[in-house]
């Protein structure tokens, strides 16, 4: 048999490259751009002894080596003991290697680097960075750079790339002399250099901090970027064609005449809006932002009947089954007397009646569709789409929006999104660079605020009466079962023993339970039956989350509600208070809370207003949160921060304008420089 031949492994340059490429790291600009996540200081040495009166801080020290020994309790480590004039120093190191003992043999000096702290045996470090040196080794006089690495991607082959790539590049700044000045920022160059070397002496807090003038410039570029990416997207989209749906018509009047209700100022605000939008001759992509509540369905069907009017289809996508199920059906019942078929189409249909659905899609006899993200599969149709509206827009991923918008026939649709999460006004600027917003500040007018209560999970009983006394008087009442992050199987099966316990202890009432492993036409009839008001009390995961709406459920009780985040607890406590009734929100917690838990829960006791909700999260939990990492203009800022940077944002935003209608050149220097690969973002 012949020998297995040995595979030529590739070499090492080019493995180090894949390496890099897989850090995004392929191009010698991307290599210098890619700047430390943060700095060890080397630059100075102490003594054994001023070490030990720095406990618990990251030291240097030389010292030479007096034992190397193998320890075998509590357990196998390697523990060296080194000196200096000054005192004495214990190294120990769990997982080592045998030529680690060789290095560092009795005799050899050493400078190590780590946190010491006060042992049993005297002062020690473990696993400080090693490194044998002569009596003689300089320091280095410049702080020592930490870069984000990628799996088999050491610091030095970081250091030396990165080193080589910034002897190649062209240095050249995309801002000129004169915008630098203006802006007061720091040439590119220097601050590059510094950002990668920086001197001894440098302003070390502010180069922990980035506010140093380097890594403002560094922000500044960044944000530019994006800036400018966003409003070329902008451009690019005002030049594709998209249909004119300038006709609210026959059935936008009648349907306005039928409705039981007239639409509140900020309802008819941003309809004008829209309508505006609809008329132009490119795709309209706006974001309709109200809160839980604030009748967004309401125009949204208004938009859809100015599309028919014109001669179009609508789709309107929404993300979960049983909110899809509830606005077909209240739009279905608005205009299906007018005489506009339309279609439902899930995920869950019959076969049968998928295709049918589809064929009537297809045919354009279906002229406003319904459904989740079926719709976007790639067998549906659309004979003449004009508008695509998508409800709680955060819950779907980019591409997915970006499908539905590609179904239109030989134009580009209008696109409208909806949003009850408010999305803080610095987010907007950022990521929404490319989208008009349309906010509804107002509620529909009758609405009774909802009391909210925080009360602890001990007084569980005394919840359980208070529910049964409500479902007496004749209110609905939702029971929400805690958050299970890490498992819907143990979320499912809480909820499941919820309904079993309140079941028991509630005999006298029917208590319901919907959650999301429901096949869908049991949790329909469960909604159905709890909308008919024949469940008094509804037992429910998070799937009631989003747009439920039920106006005679005037009790909300929220278990562990210490587990939620606030804008979901908002969206939840948004269920409630949507009729006449007086309405309350009973928050139950697990104590001890601990002073940011407490903080929380507070604040949706003393806050109905989303916004402020939010802005409040924000503090508390950081942006990613609002849109999710795929989408957030933050996921791909690997500098500025949309919060502490907020006036580099608006500078950023106004530089970019001027420089696209003033000096097109320099933006797109400045865009093949920060951008390089990553192009495509952000082209929602
Ligand atoms: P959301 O913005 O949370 O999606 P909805 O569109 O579901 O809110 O509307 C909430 C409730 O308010 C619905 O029952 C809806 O019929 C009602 N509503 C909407 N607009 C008005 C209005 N102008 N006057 C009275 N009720 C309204
Ligand atoms: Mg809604």
């Amino acid at each position: 048999m012949p020998a297995p031949k040995k595979k030529p492994s590739p070499p090492k340059s080019l493995r180090t490259a894949d390496k890099l490429a897989r850090l995004g790291l392929s191009t010698d600009m991307a290599l210098v751009l890619h700047l430390p996540m943060r700095y060890e200081d080397e630059t100075q040495l102490l003594t054994i002894r001023e070490a030990g009166m720095r406990a618990g801080l990251a030291v240097q020290i030389d010292g030479v080596v007096t034992d190397c020994d193998v320890q075998y309790r509590p357990r196998r480590q390697l523990v060296v003991k080194l000196t200096d004039d000054t005192g004495l120093l214990t190294l120990r190191f769990l997982n080592f290697y045998g030529s680690q003992a060789t290095q560092m043999a009795v005799g050899k000096r050493l400078r190590v680097r780590g946190e010491l702290r006060h042992g049993f045996f005297g002062d020690e470090m473990v696993h400080p960075t090693v490194k044998a040196v002569e009596a003689d080794t300089p320091l280095p006089d410049a702080l020592t750079p930490v870069y984000p690495a990628g799996e088999g991607l050491s610091q030095a082959i970081l250091r030396k790339a990165i080193a080589n790539a910034m002897a190649r590049i062209a240095w050249d700044d995309t801002l000129p002399d004169e915008l630098r000045a203006t802006l007061k920022l720091m040439a590119f160059e220097p601050a590059i250099r510094l950002l990668h070397h920086p001197p001894a002496d440098v302003d070390e807090h502010a180069l922990v901090e980035r506010t140093h003038p380097a890594w403002i410039r560094m922000k500044f570029d960044e944000l530019l970027a994006q800036q400018l990416s966003m409003k070329r997207a902008q451009a690019a989209r005002r030049q594709q064609g998209a249909p004119v749906l300038g006709n609210a018509g026959a059935l936008t009047q009648a349907f306005v005449q039928a409705l039981p209700f007239a639409l509140t100022g900020a309802q008819q605000r941003v309809l004008e809006e829209i309508r505006a939008d609809l008329k132009a001759p490119y795709p309209m992509q706006r974001l309709l932002q109200g809160d839980v509540g604030s009748g967004k369905t309401i125009v949204a069907a208004l938009a859809a009947t100015q599309a028919i009017d014109s001669g179009y289809q609508a789709a309107l996508m929404a993300p979960t089954e049983i909110l899809a199920e509830q606005h077909f059906r209240k739009i279905a019942g608005w205009l299906e007397p007018l005489g506009v078929h339309v279609a439902w189409l899930t995920g869950s249909l019959k076969k049968k009646e998928k295709d049918e659905a589809r064929a009537r899609i297809e045919s354009g006899q279906a002229k406003l569709v319904v459904g989740t993200h079926a719709l976007i599969q790639q067998e549906v149709e659309f004979a003449r789409l004009g508008l695509v509206i998508v409800d709680e827009q955060h819950r779907f991923g980019v591409a997915q929006r970006l499908t539905l918008r590609n179904k239109g026939v030989d134009s580009v649709p209008h696109q409208l999104m909806m949003s009850a999460t408010p999305i803080p006004r610095t987010l907007a600027m950022t990521y929404f660079a490319d989208l008009e917003v349309s906010v509804i500040d107002e509620l529909p007018p009758g609405r009774t605020p909802v009391v909210t209560r925080l009360i602890a999970q001990e007084r569980r009983e005394e919840v359980t009466e208070r529910v049964h006394a409500a479902a007496l008087e004749g209110r609905q009442v939702y029971w929400v079962c805690p958050l299970i992050e890490e498992s819907e199987a143990l979320q499912l099966q809480t909820a499941t023993e919820t309904h079993a316990m309140l079941s028991a202890a509630l005999p006298d009432l029917q208590v319901g339970l919907v959650h999301g492993r429901l096949k869908p036409a049991e949790k329909q009839a469960v909604m159905d039956a709890f909308t008919k008001g024949e469940i008094h009390l509804l037992v429910a995961t998070t799937v009631i989350e989003v747009g439920v709406d039920v106006p005679n459920a005037s009790l909300m009780v929220i278990e562990h509600a210490e587990r939620f985040g606030l804008s979901q607890l908002h969206q939840l406590r948004g269920r409630v208070g949507r009729g006449a009734a007086a309405s309350a929100c009973l928050l139950m917690y697990q104590g001890p809370l601990g002073p940011v838990a407490k903080e929380r829960l507070a604040i949706m006791r003393e806050t109905a207003d989303g916004f402020e909700i939010a802005r409040r999260d924000l503090e508390i939990r950081g942006p990613g949160e609002f849109l999710g990492a795929r989408q957030s203009g933050q996921a791909m800022l690997r500098f500025a921060d949309l919060e502490t940077d907020q006036w580099l944002v608006a500078q950023a935003r106004d530089l970019a304008q001027q420089l696209l209608t003033q000096r097109p050149d320099i933006a797109d220097a400045h865009l093949a420089r920060w951008l390089g690969a990553k192009e495509d973002f952000l082209r929602v």
